[in-house]
């Protein structure tokens, strides 16, 4: 759970050290708002994707199933700030699939947390692995980060891009080019 009333104190004292006054009107309800959202844009540490992946069903010759374009908003762990974009997931069903929807919740649980890219691609692909087992899953992700484009070198519109494959997807590169072709790249 979010301890709410450390979140709000951490603000008020954050507003002070950057030389604000926390008192003054547009400020008052801040700490209590940003405790608010707090609970909705870090509530994937409470999640475990299990409970969205444990429902699979029984589908026989699906050679590939790809949902892309699921778009995500997560916050750099370096410096609490957004990156946002499109995920891409890949996986070989071996005898069970998952509703759609269940691939973007998954997605979700991880982008709802103090994340790196890096990490949140590998966590998407594990999950996919350990609780759906399928023969193997790729995930593609594309993402701006404002703490690249706000700050430091201020490049707006870069994408980094993190790749991350299990099981089949190392050993067959037909397996990849198909999810790249679907991808339209
Ligand atoms: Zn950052």
């Amino acid at each position: 759970m979010i301890d709410q009333e450390k979140v709000k104190q951490a603000v008020r004292l954050l507003l002070e050290g950057i030389g604000e006054d926390p008192d003054r009107e547009g400020l008052q309800e801040t700490p209590d708002r940003i405790a608010r959202m707090y609970e909705e844009i870090y509530g994937g540490l409470e999640e475990n994707p299990e409970v969205h992946l444990q429902k699979a069903f029984h589908a026989e010759d699906n050679e590939m199933v790809v949902e892309k374009d699921i778009h995500f908003y997560s916050t750099c762990e370096h410096h609490l700030l957004p990156f946002f974009g499109k995920a891409h997931v890949a996986y070989i069903p071996d005898g069970k699939v998952v509703g759609l929807s269940k691939l973007a919740r998954t997605v979700d649980v991880y982008a709802r947390r103090p994340q790196i890219q890096e990490q949140l691609t590998g966590q998407i692909a594990d999950a996919l692995m350990k609780y759906l087992r399928p023969k193997g899953v790729m995930v593609l992700i594309e993402a701006e980060h404002l703490c690249m484009s706000m700050r430091g070198i201020k490049k707006p519109g870069s994408k980094t891009v993190t790749v991350v494959k299990r099981g089949d997807f190392l050993e067959k590169q037909e397996l990849v080019q198909t999810f790249y072709a679907m991808l339209g790249r």
